[in-house]
């Protein structure tokens, strides 16, 4: 096991990485923004460096600062949790030629997953179903573009190869439009991401988001734990996760699960990843796969009693799984609601002081978040505090025990969501289960 690692990140997953270390016996070195030097997680680390001003762009984002720090600081290996440069193969790969170990899948395999084009063709060859659509990128031979619409009717959405976080898509509801859309999809995928290819896909009218947990370590081992559905969503963005997904059955879960390990054995991944599928009528298209933590894995952990962010440290430095497919057995539900400095009305953010702040219990509740009484919320990044999950027995009681945890919360001095995640635990629709991806838009009337 590595001696000292750099947690290149901030907020409640920088803790989450530190907590996992501690119990490993890992010293951690925390890397910060001028505006951060209160993050929790800083105050706990062994070591904490500045790495340059507010601005994410100069200093999460700042790849020699972050290098430099692990050099200085004669750490090991690098965490880079979610966001930020965890997706980057050229962070990664940096961050290997500098003789770190980078806590994630090698660079080539970052390449692959993050273009989503290519993610598309790995999995069809590695047998995992995706949506019907062009096969890789669209051309400039309009007639075919035409032509190959009608094949796969509309609606069709045309998405971007390098598009992440709910940007860079555009659905057509007939030929009239699309070739506008693709033009404009590209202009904006070529300014959002530096990258102009485009390639288009049936868009699945009503679908759950589900996916599926994967480990994978360097010995060629690899494991599902299961699917989480995410179908909570606005703007294309979590609001809550739970695992198990809602009326799928254990032999749907093994086999679409038992897939997504076989993916990952024929690619050579390795750590942990998630293989996000649409789920419609029975069946589940492929979209993308993360290849990195997530922020709702601790749905996952709580109905599987696996580490997730201590198994990706035990593979980064080298040793085989803690465990087989076999040995991996699901207790009950968890949900997961993400708290976020926001206005529950309009969404917008929320930052300031916590002037008051008390955290819920009692059986079944995990708190994850870094914020404190007197802390103050910054107002450069991601308006995410902190997630509450809660697990039970049964999907009514994980729910219940939510609906609970939300009424015994209390952040004062800041607006949170947490009005609006109270509602949707009271939703008849919600607690019946298997909503679709559109419904909380639909619910909120936006
Ligand atoms: P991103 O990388 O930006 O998160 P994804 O490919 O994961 O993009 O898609 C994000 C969301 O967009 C999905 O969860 C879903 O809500 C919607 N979406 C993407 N592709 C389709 C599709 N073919 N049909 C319907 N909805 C889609």
């Amino acid at each position: 096991m590595f001696e000292k690692i750099v947690i290149a990140n901030r907020g409640e997953i920088a803790l989450r990485i530190l907590r996992a270390c501690r119990e490993l016996g890992v010293r951690t070195v925390a890397v910060h923004s001028e505006a951060d030097r209160d993050l929790k997680h800083v105050r706990l680390a062994d070591e904490s460096v500045c790495i340059g001003p507010a601005a994410s762009a100069a200093s999460y984002l700042n790849v020699p600062a972050l290098i430099s720090a692990a050099e200085v600081c004669d750490a090991q290996a690098i965490h880079p949790g979610y966001g930020f440069l965890s997706e980057n193969a050229d962070f990664a790969e940096r961050v290997e030629q500098s003789g770190f170990v980078f806590i994630g899948p090698k660079p080539e395999t970052i390449r692959l997953m993050g273009d989503k084009i290519t993610a598309i063709e790995a999995m069809k060859e590695a047998g995992v179903p995706t949506v019907p659509g062009s096969d890789g990128p669209l051309d400039d031979n309009d007639e075919r573009t035409l032509h190959l619409a009608r094949d796969i009717g509309y609606p069709v959405i045309v998405k971007a190869a390098g598009g992440g976080g709910g940007r860079g898509m555009r659905v057509v509801h007939s030929e009239a439009s699309l070739l506008s859309a693709i033009s404009l999809t590209k202009a904006e995928a070529g300014a959002a991401f530096g990258n102009e290819t485009v390639y288009m896909e049936k868009y699945l009218e009503n679908p759950r988001h589900v996916e599926f947990q994967v480990l994978a370590d360097m010995h060629g081992n690899a494991i599902h734990l299961g699917e989480r559905d995410c179908s909570m969503q606005r703007r294309h963005q979590k609001v809550v996760e739970e695992a198990p997904g809602p009326g799928i059955s254990d032999e749907l879960r093994q086999r679409m699960g038992g897939r997504c390990a076989e993916a990952c054995r024929q690619i050579g991944y390795r750590g942990a990843g998630t293989f996000e599928f649409l789920y419609e009528n029975g069946e589940f298209y492929f979209i993308e796969m993360n290849t990195r933590v997530q922020v709702e894995h601790p749905v996952t952990e709580m109905i599987t009693g696996v580490d997730i962010v201590k198994e990706q440290l035990l593979i980064a430095s080298g040793e085989p799984l803690s465990y087989t497919q076999d040995d991996i057995k699901f207790r009950g539900h968890a949900v997961e609601c993400r708290i976020n400095a926001e206005d529950p009305k309009n969404f917008m953010p929320s930052p300031g002081d916590i002037t008051q702040l008390h955290i819920p219990g009692g059986p079944g509740v995990r708190v994850d978040t870094h914020i404190y009484n007197g802390y103050r919320v910054p107002p450069y990044y991601d308006s995410m505090i902190g997630k509450l999950i809660t697990h039970g027995e049964t999907r009514d009681v994980a729910i219940a025990r939510m609906r609970t945890a939300l009424s015994e919360m209390v952040i004062d001095g800041i607006k949170t969501n947490i009005p609006l995640q109270a509602e949707i635990m009271v939703d008849e629709n919600f607690a019946a289960g298997g909503m679709n991806i559109h419904y909380l838009e639909k619910k909120l009337g936006l």
